[in-house]
This record gives structure tokens, C-alpha cells and sequence, in this order.
């Protein structure tokens, strides 16, 4: 045998086992993203939803409970986002390191910043689906930039022995989303105070971060579905401010949001509030890069300001 090949196995000899991936599923697409960006080839992710379904409402599968009885790490976005559809899921996978509370747990909320927490009392029973504050919160990027973060931390805590792997893929995460950033915030900085209608409450964060004021909603309540005396009222508030875009997200009914636009004049927009809610928002990156792509062309198609 010549040297170089005697060397050769004389390495992989001596080569430790490679390390096991950790094992994530993710409740959204969104937040396996999040994952992937900061665990590179250290973690296997799946995700539950996909991003062209209602988060709210989600059918659970068999299928979902095989994969939660396999995970080291369930990452959800909490504040009750999933309460319809996961808990009996956790419950029925029978893994004691993913159940809410034990250490393979992350409620992605915890590290976010929450927008509309009710002051007053608000229960399920009243229809709303946001009791706990607004869960849509993934769509401002310094939500996302801190939900990264804490997906990371947890890897480290996981898998120590790779946790300077995790933190350098935070920090090119980091520096990435910061350059985005800039570009975002560049293509959206004509449009700050544009008046805009959303059909659900999805975009409180994204509308904060660049300056957007939403003055209504097609949804009388969050999960409530449109009534005609709400739509009657939309439409004057919509007229009497001149309001020229409709944001509808891909999973609603586009019936009332095309009468509302035929008798406001206003343009519906289908946006996605999650990577893979179109098949370009392939990524958290894309997902900024489509949709801030889609509502910029239609205020300038609309003349909005
Ligand atoms: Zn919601």
C-alpha cells in the first residue's frame, strides 16, 4: 500500500464518530428557517405548518406525532398561535424531552417583541385568536433576528461541543439580515404613514418596522369571519381615507376582499406572511425580498401615499 493511502486510513482510524445532528421540528415554516440558518449542518429541521396554510388552523396528521416522537428540539411560536392544532400533537408523540416546559421546548415568543397584548379580558370564547398579544410577530426582522438567537443559544446549551459553530452562524445571520435590512428599509422609505386594510390581523410587526398604518381589517375580530354590517363599515372608513391597498393573506376566501375592492377602487394584494406561503419565499430572506417586492410595485401602481 503506498504511504499517502496508509496515512489516509490511518485518519479516518483515528477520526471521532460524527456528532449527531440535532433532531428540530419547527411549528412554522418560518421558524424551521430560523433554524436552518443558524444550524447549518448541525441539525436536521422539519416543519409542521406550511406556510400556505393558516397558522391558526392547522390539520393534524399522524404523520406529525412520527416526527415529534423523534425530536431533541420542538421550537413553536407561542402566545397561543398553535393552541388548535399542537397540543394534543406533543401530547400523543410520548417524548418526554419536547413536552411544554422541558428543556428541548422553545417557545419563540418568549425572545420577541409582542405587539397588541389585550389589557382588558380576552378569552378564546369571545372568538379572538390573539388572547395572548399578536403572534404574527416573525415579520419584523429584529423579531427575527432575535428569535435566531435564541434558537441558537438553545443549540449551544444542546450541543456544546458545536456551540462556536452555532454562534458564527448567528453572526453571519446577523450581519446578513442587517445588510437586507438596509435594502427594506430603502424600498419602503417613500411609502412610511401609507394607510393600508389587512384581512387578518398578520401584520402589526411588519407594519411598525416600516412605517405602514393599518386602519382596519376584513376580520371584524382575529379568527372571526367577515359580517356584512363589518364589510359596510370597511368600506366607508376605506373611502373616507382614501385607502388604496387591500392585504389579503394566500389562505383567505377572496370574495368579500374583491367586493371590498370593486367598491373602494382599492387593489387586493395576496401577500405571504410566511416562507413558503409562494414558492419564492423560499427562505426568511425571500420572504421579506418577495413581499416588500409585491407592496412597493402596487403602491406605485396605485399612486398610494
Ligand atoms: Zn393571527
Amino acid at each position: 500500500m503506498r504511504p499517502l493511502a496508509v496515512a489516509a486510513l490511518a485518519v479516518l482510524a483515528a477520526a471521532p464518530p460524527a456528532r449527531a445532528a440535532v433532531n428540530v421540528v419547527a411549528a412554522t415554516e418560518d421558524l424551521a428557517d430560523l433554524t436552518r440558518q443558524v444550524g447549518g449542518d448541525k441539525v436536521k429541521v422539519e416543519a409542521i405548518a406550511k406556510g400556505y396554510q393558516d397558522p391558526h388552523f392547522v390539520e393534524a396528521k399522524p404523520s406529525f406525532i412520527l416526527k415529534l416522537a423523534h425530536a431533541d428540539l420542538l421550537v413553536v411560536v407561542g402566545r397561543e398561535l398553535e393552541i388548535g392544532w399542537l397540543p394534543p400533537l406533543i401530547q400523543q408523540s410520548r417524548n418526554a424531552k419536547i413536552q411544554v416546559g422541558a428543556d428541548g421546548y422553545l417557545d419563540a415568543s418568549l425572545s420577541a417583541k409582542i405587539l397588541e397584548i389585550p389589557t382588558g379580558q380576552i378569552t378564546r370564547a369571545m372568538g379572538d385568536v390573539h388572547p395572548l398579544g399578536n403572534p404574527h410577530y416573525w415579520l419584523d426582522p429584529e423579531n427575527g433576528r432575535r428569535v435566531a438567537k435564541a434558537i441558537a443559544d438553545k443549540l449551544s446549551r444542546m450541543a456544546p461541543g458545536d456551540s462556536s459553530y452555532f454562534a458564527s452562524r448567528y453572526a453571519d445571520f446577523d450581519k446578513r439580515l442587517t445588510e437586507a435590512e438596509k435594502r427594506w428599509d430603502a424600498a419602503m422609505a417613500p411609502y412610511r404613514g401609507t394607510k393600508i386594510v389587512t384581512y387578518h390581523r398578520s401584520w402589526p410587526n411588519f407594519a411598525e418596522h416600516f412605517g405602514l398604518d393599518v386602519i382596519g381589517y376584513v376580520e371584524p375580530r382575529p379568527g372571526i369571519p367577515p359580517s356584512p354590517s363589518h364589510t359596510l363599515d370597511l368600506i366607508a372608513e376605506m373611502k373616507r381615507q382614501n385607502v388604496k391597498i387591500l392585504l389579503v393573506e394566500p389562505y383567505f376566501d377572496l370574495k368579500t376582499p374583491n367586493s371590498i375592492g370593486r367598491e373602494t377602487g382599492a387593489k387586493v394584494l395576496v401577500m405571504t406572511p410566511s416562507v413558503g406561503g409562494v414558492k419564492e419565499a423560499t427562505d426568511y430572506f425571500k420572504l421579506f425580498d418577495y413581499d416588500i417586492d409585491l407592496i412597493v410595485n402596487a403602491f406605485k401602481e396605485t399612486g398610494a401615499k
